[in-house]
């Protein structure tokens, strides 16, 4: 394979100093971002890049300088003619997550805006753009200046992050994804912050997910990864704080778009599931805490004031917040097949089953089904009966039906005493 040339550097250089162990200097890690996303490094050489820096890892000033790098590859937004302060939320995915759809308008309704910037769902995780676009008319895609017109009226917008952001990471991440590089803490962290402190908003807060639906299956590396991410943030100028939250068993009662908006509904409506609840409120307090505004966000849930931005932030992006949602043309019911309480419910296991009903994609060019997923009528801590239903599956093509019951095969298990309770937030990180 020959070296790609520049004035400068060699790609080839670059990967044997990483794949060694020796640390890249500030301007080859600037040359190197500016020159795969240019097209002068090509995939082969940044795959063995990515692969060196999943084995030997990022130095402290490496990972700032590679992430301001990924930044300089694009445009940054600025909010800062806003008239309120502006928050925003990232959390690394998991399964039952509709967490935004309920916070972005909670937080506007308590004075301060969101730009919610997201992505599409790949893999068992489901994409906040594919629940949004259950709603009928709803439009993620939204010129700056219409992004801009809404988080002045509104408070809150939840849309496509343009091109313009952070190239460098949309083809990183990309081949990151075929090439077995996507769990190194130090290009998660760079690839997550990359974006969010392009987006320029002024505090974040990271919803870090641990357990078996969860990027990060152990504490000890959602910790590691969550102080990575604050570290970056703080540096670049944005409060940020992270939680780490609870993913060994799915949020909520619900995976899939359209049952998920539904689902947020109630919580907006003052119902809703405790854990979606309590993830919810919890979130929504760190993010005002980082805007720096005194509010009390459970107040604004119970009286209809979140309700009410919801309503506003839908229909200003074309959706009507009244439409019936999409139903699907198959459902079928799983029930127990023992007494018991219900020990464990497997996060990825219903997240994998949800993405086989049609709720998720394989290839980010897939379609997906609005009224697909998996609704669960028993949470770990529950009593149920031989012959209760535990899961109702949803889908408008029935052959998907027998993987999705074979996902869900060993999901559950059924114990007779109760699992001790799991807290919904683990541990809180900041900067200090
Ligand atoms: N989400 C991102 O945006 N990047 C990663 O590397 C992983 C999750």
């Amino acid at each position: 394979m020959a070296a790609q040339e520049n004035t400068d550097f060699a790609a080839v250089d670059l990967i044997r100093s990483k794949r060694d162990g020796d640390p890249l200097t500030p301007e080859q890690v600037d040359w190197l971002i500016a020159a795969y996303t240019d097209g002068r490094v090509g995939d082969e050489q940044m795959a063995a890049m990515a692969m060196a820096i999943h084995f030997q890892g990022l130095g402290p000033d490496e990972l700032s300088r590679w992430t301001a790098a990924m930044i300089a590859s694009g445009t940054t937004m600025d909010f800062s003619g806003l008239s309120r302060p502006t928050a925003d939320k990232h959390s690394t995915g998991g399964v039952g997550d509709k967490i935004t759809l309920p916070l972005a308008p909670l937080v506007a309704a308590c004075g301060v805006a969101v730009p919610q910037l997201s992505g599409r769902g790949l893999g068992h995780t489901g994409g906040t753009l594919d629940k949004l676009e259950a709603i009928p008319g709803w439009r993620a895609d939204l010129t700056n200046a219409e992004m801009l017109r809404q988080l002045e009226d509104v408070g809150a917008v939840v849309c496509a992050a343009g091109s313009g952001l952070a190239p460098a990471d949309k083809k990183l991440y990309a081949l990151r994804d075929v090439t077995g590089t996507v769990e190194s803490i130090p290009l998660i962290a760079s690839s997550i912050m990359s974006k969010k402190i392009a987006e320029g908003t002024g505090a974040l807060v990271l919803d870090v997910k641990v357990g078996s639906g969860a990027f990060m299956k152990t504490p000890e590396r959602a910790a590691e990864l969550a102080r990575t991410m604050v570290g970056l943030g703080t540096a670049a100028g944005v409060r940020t704080t992270a939680l780490l939250t609870d993913m060994e068993a799915p949020l909520g009662r619900t995976a899939g778009n359209g049952l998920e908006v539904a689902e947020s509904v109630e919580v907006l409506a003052g119902g809703g599931p405790a854990d979606v609840v309590e993830l919810t409120v919890a979130l929504a307090r760190e993010m005002l805490a980082g805007a720096e505004v005194d509010a009390d966000p459970a107040a604004a849930l119970a009286d209809g004031r979140a309700m009410d931005v919801w309503r506003r932030m839908i229909a200003a992006q074309g959706g009507d917040p009244d439409a019936s949602l999409p139903r699907a043309r198959h459902t079928e019911q799983v029930r127990a097949e023992a007494d018991g309480v219900v020990g464990s419910m497997d996060a990825y296991a219903v997240g994998v089953a949800a993405w086989r009903l049609g709720a998720g994609r394989a290839r980010k060019e897939d379609p997906v089904q609005a009224a697909a997923g998996v609704e669960w009528h028993r949470r770990p801590g529950e009593a149920v009966r031989a012959g209760d239903v535990v899961f109702t599956l949803h889908t408008d093509s029935p052959e998907r039906i027998p993987g999705a019951r074979a996902a869900l095969d060993a999901a559950v298990t059924i114990t007779t005493t109760a699992p001790e309770p799991r807290p919904i937030v683990l541990d809180r990180i900041t900067a200090d």
